[in-house]
């Protein structure tokens, strides 16, 4: 393997957030002065004689210069030791997987999973040979009886979970984890880590689908893993050159001009989320209005520990069960009827029969009278007075 190219990290580590968000990874092009990253559409680079590599580049599958600055801009938003970007966030999962298991061993994961996380896992994973067990990840005594002494390797979580937004301890269960010499794996994807930084409190490993806040736009498919020890990044690094699942330079160059208004935008995800949340409490139709920020969330007191605001989800139950929840979602005009999340426009969807539906009839099935909110960053008003349109259309 060459040398690690780029490392331009070291500068921008004391400053915050927004700063690094901006700077880490990316400074002005020696060359031209270029402020940003250039979009490097190149396959393959000059050698000066045989093994002569200019800062490390050889191949793009093994590096590219403008996912290089990707990578490590997310490594120091996480803060973590080194970032690594890949096509989408199931080729993270499936390359840390291929990396840090091997047949026989065993992973815990969320019973409330994102569904395409656990299809990764009966789907493919199980077929490789590694075993899983689905647990509430936000009962940290049920993922130590979950733990399979010697063979469990991985406790996966996700915190807030998606899409009933159960929140997870991080350090109590990175304990757990730890005491049995597994590793703990946060997919950080609905929080990004302007809200929450899993490294910080005791995970191993931070999985991202880039495709959602980090990116931000709903205009690119991305993952992205960062590793908080050395000692993991290595065989990252070799399985990521080795199966090849890696982002290409256009779409990494979408996800850094995303991250460079992360912060911005998650502050206003969640003070319409807020909103909204409280505009759900006043109508009859809802029977349970679902947000880790309301004094009634389980995870409430944990959350304000480990995130720094709330989110831009939101989920609630509609009284009267799954029609009614569908006759919403097919009702409203700025909140688009579409899966995915962690954009800049609201979008509405019915988890049972859409992102969730691969789970029905799993322990990771989902209420049918739930409805799952991704508040934009449109005018907090117009999207209230949107959902109030739509139940008043629901109710004629
Ligand atoms: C979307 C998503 C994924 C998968 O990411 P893709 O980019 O769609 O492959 C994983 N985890 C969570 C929480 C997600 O929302």
């Amino acid at each position: 393997m060459p040398a690690r190219p780029g490392a331009r990290l070291a500068h921008v580590t004391d400053h915050g957030f927004e700063t690094r968000a901006i700077h880490a990874g990316q400074e002005p092009d020696p060359r031209t002065g270029a402020v940003v990253p250039a979009i490097y559409a190149t396959s393959t680079y000059k050698q000066d004689g045989v093994g002569g590599l200019r800062e490390g580049y050889e191949y793009s599958r093994s590096a590219n210069p403008t996912r290089t600055a990707l990578e490590e801009c997310l490594a120091s938003l996480e803060q973590g030791s080194r970032g690594f970007a890949f096509a989408s966030g199931l080729a993270a999962e499936d390359t840390l997987l291929r990396a840090l298991t091997r047949p026989g061993q065993h992973v815990v994961i969320p019973d409330d999973a994102y569904g395409g996380t656990y299809r990764l896992f009966e789907g493919v994973e199980k077929h490789w040979g590694l075993a899983y067990t689905p647990v509430s990840v936000t009962d940290v005594d049920a993922v130590r009886d979950a733990i399979r002494p010697g063979e469990t390797r991985i406790v996966w979580v996700e915190t807030p979970t998606n899409p009933l937004l159960n929140i997870a301890d991080i350090q109590a269960v990175a304990d757990v984890a730890h005491k049995a010499d597994a590793l703990l794996v946060v997919d950080n994807t609905f929080a990004s880590p302007y809200l929450q930084q899993p490294l910080t409190h005791g995970a191993d490993i931070v999985v991202h689908s880039t495709t959602k806040y980090a990116g931000g736009h709903s205009d690119v498919v991305g993952g992205a893993l960062v590793v908080r020890d050395a000692e993991h990044a290595e065989p990252i690094a070799y399985h990521q050159n080795a199966v090849g699942a890696v982002a290409g330079p256009f779409d990494s160059w979408l996800v850094l001009r995303g991250l460079k208004t992360l912060g911005l935008r998650m502050d206003r995800h969640s003070h319409n989320a807020e909103q909204i949340v409280d505009f759900l409490q006043g109508r009859d139709e809802v029977s349970e209005v679902i947000y880790p920020g309301l004094a009634e969330h389980p995870g409430r007191e944990i959350a304000k520990r480990q995130m720094k605001r709330f989110g831009g989800m939101v989920s609630f139950r509609m009284r009267d069960g799954e029609q009614a929840a569908v006759d919403l979602v097919n009702r409203t005009e700025l909140f688009t009827l579409a899966e995915s999340l962690g954009g800049v426009e609201s979008l509405i969807e019915h988890p049972c029969r859409m992102t969730h539906a691969s789970a029905a009839g799993s322990p990771l099935e989902v209420p049918p009278d739930l409805v799952r909110l991704s508040v934009g960053i449109e005018t907090g008003s117009d999207l209230v007075a949107d959902l109030e349109h739509a139940f008043e259309a629901s109710k004629a």
